[in-house]
């Protein structure tokens, strides 16, 4: 089976969390990563912990949302790796308020980094994506985006991520490229370790609370979306483009 293997793949935020989980997920599978993130140390870290487990990685530095910032950091990728066929938008942050208190900033931040980070980062990558005539155009939206008290900003920008892979689908899959969206639910990560001093509880009574009322009864770990991005992002899904895939243990449902 194909899967990944000797793709190239961009995965950004993946100096921690989430995007960290994806980025070693995909070299176990045999593709070449690059690991963005603003955040160059953790970034390297990650790809060097890659490359000591005998995949192939490089560290990159970049703000998503500025624009020659990702067009060098995907310079250098494809410099060193020859191309570019899967991008991971994971990059994200959150500036948790309600609307009455959210500011200018805490509003724009987000919107820069979800939305204008996924439209610079796809619209860059594309353009190996079709020299190449296959691409994977995979964005991470959240169980939020249909609504979450204290996440206007967030939520927005989560389902506006949806309205965006969606066109990209139409757009694209002439090209060979599909898009997909992946909305988790609650993943231990440092991100939701803030949410929780946020809202004044601690990481491990927000996993037993969500453990207790979520079907599958646990909560989830960055393997759980690791393993969703590998299914989009190989080559036998090239039939699956523009669905939003919810990785939330099934809380959703409730
Ligand atoms: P995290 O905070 O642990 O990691 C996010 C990473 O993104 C960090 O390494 C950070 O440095 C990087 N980043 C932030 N802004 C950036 C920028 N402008 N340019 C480049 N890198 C930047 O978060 P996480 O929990 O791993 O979340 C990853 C993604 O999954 C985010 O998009 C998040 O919104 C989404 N998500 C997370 C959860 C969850 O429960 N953890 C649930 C739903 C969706």
């Amino acid at each position: 089976m194909p899967g990944v293997q000797d793709r190239v793949a961009l995965v950004t935020g993946g100096g921690q969390g989430i995007g960290e989980g994806i980025a070693h997920r995909l070299a176990a599978g045999g593709a070449k990563v690059g690991v963005l993130d603003l955040n160059l140390d953790n970034a390297t870290t990650v790809a060097e912990a890659i490359k000591a487990e005998g995949g192939q990685a490089i560290a990159l530095s970049a703000d998503v949302s500025k624009r020659d910032q990702v067009q060098a950091a995907v310079d250098q990728l494809v410099g060193e790796f020859g191309g570019l066929h899967i991008l991971v938008n994971n990059a994200g942050v959150i500036r948790d308020n309600l609307l009455f208190k959210m500011t200018d900033e805490d509003w724009t931040l987000v919107m820069e980094v979800h939305l204008r980070g996924a439209f610079l980062c796809s619209q860059i990558a594309q353009k190996h994506m079709g020299d190449a005539g296959f691409g994977r155009i995979i964005s991470m939206s959240s169980t939020s985006a249909t609504g979450n008290r204290g996440q206007a900003n967030y939520s927005t920008a989560k389902m506006g991520l949806q309205g965006f892979t969606k066109t990209l689908a139409i757009e694209l899959g002439p090209r060979g490229i599909t898009a997909n969206a992946i909305a988790p639910g609650f993943i231990e990560t440092a991100m939701t370790k803030a949410t929780a001093e946020r809202i004044g509880t601690t990481i491990d009574q927000m996993r037993d609370a969500v453990a207790s009322t979520v079907p599958v009864r646990r909560g989830g770990v960055p393997a759980d979306i690791a393993n969703a991005v590998a299914f989009f992002a190989a080559e036998e899904s090239g039939y699956v483009t523009g669905q939003v895939l919810y990785v939330d243990g099934g809380s959703e449902l409730l």
